[in-house]
């Protein structure tokens, strides 16, 4: 049977470690997240935000703009929160409205302050193995890994979903811990044999589910990214936890695996935009 990697305990560690750390502090980081649309789910994980934000003694302010703003709007905004001294961290909630580039936005955030780690900037950094802002799920699992003493050298990792948000990134991770990675996606061919390679399988679909006991190696570790809503209202995974959890030497669970880990690491990647922009 896996053990499971609780992301909740681990992520309430990274919180109240950054909590200490800014005890005392006057002028401590500021966090804008701008808000374009009313998307429900959207709007949730955003007050998650401001919530995580005010527990870890970070300024969170959220900028709504309404789902006719336009692309125009939305640049603007980010010039003014660029500008901002009080401000160290800035994101744009995604998804944004149709009309809107996503690309253009994410290139609109100043690099020293792209705490979703999305600028081209930062990217380019990140392959290049230089130091960055990476965006914070898949430096969450990394943080996971290493604080489980998981080795990563040398093993294989496999990666379900090739996001600029969770798989790119984290294959640039992976490669960086030396494992040998391989980033699969809709047209990978038989994908369940490929997923049997994996010592470290990484799934990032959208598909509850998907992932089989057959498809996981005996041992590996399985980081479960999925968040997919059922129709019971229930959240599940992309793999079938049952099954995997039988296979697995550890799994994630959904929830309280790698989501909380994500607004973890949002805030870790405030509080190093904070000290970068005000040494
Ligand atoms: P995305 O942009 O929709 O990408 C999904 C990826 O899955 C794509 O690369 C797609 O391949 C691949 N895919 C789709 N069907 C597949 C199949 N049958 N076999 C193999 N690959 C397949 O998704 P995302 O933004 O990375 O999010 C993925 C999941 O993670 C979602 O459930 C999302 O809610 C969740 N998520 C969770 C967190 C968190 O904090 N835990 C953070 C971000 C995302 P193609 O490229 O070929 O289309």
């Amino acid at each position: 049977m896996a053990s499971i990697l609780s992301g909740r305990e681990y992520a309430r560690e990274v919180t109240g470690a950054i909590r200490k750390r800014l005890e005392g502090v006057v002028s401590g980081p500021g966090l804008a997240v701008v808000l374009v649309g009313d998307d429900p789910a959207s709007a949730v994980y955003v007050a998650a935000k401001r919530k995580a934000c005010r527990r870890a003694g970070i300024k969170g302010s959220v900028f709504r703009l309404p789902p006719d703003a336009g692309e125009e709007a939305v640049l603007e905004t980010l010039v003014a929160l660029n500008n901002d001294p009080a401000i160290h961290g800035v994101l744009c909630q995604l998804p944004l409205p149709p009309g809107i580039d996503r690309h253009r936005i994410a290139s609109a955030v100043l690099p020293e302050k792209d705490v979703d780690g999305f600028h081209p900037v930062n990217v380019g950094r990140l392959w290049r193995g230089e130091d960055g802002l990476v965006p914070c799920t898949p430096l969450g699992m990394i943080g996971l890994l290493r604080h489980n003493h998981i080795q990563l050298e040398g093993r294989n990792a496999v990666i379900i979903g090739r996001s600029d948000i969770v798989g790119k990134p984290m294959a640039a991770l992976l490669l960086r811990e030396n494992c040998t990675v391989t980033l699969a996606h809709s047209k990978t061919a038989d994908l369940p044999h490929l997923s049997k390679t994996a010592d470290i399988l990484v799934t990032a679909v959208g598909k509850p589910g998907m992932v089989r006991g057959n498809w996981v190696k005996p041992g590996a570790v399985v980081l479960d990214v999925g968040i997919n809503r059922l129709e019971n209202g229930a959240l599940a995974g992309d793999a079938c936890f049952a099954e995997v959890e039988a296979v697995a030497g550890a799994v994630t669970p959904v929830p309280g695996g790698i989501g909380p880990l994500t607004i973890a690491f949002l805030l870790q990647n405030t509080v190093k935009a904070w000290e970068r922009l005000t040494s």
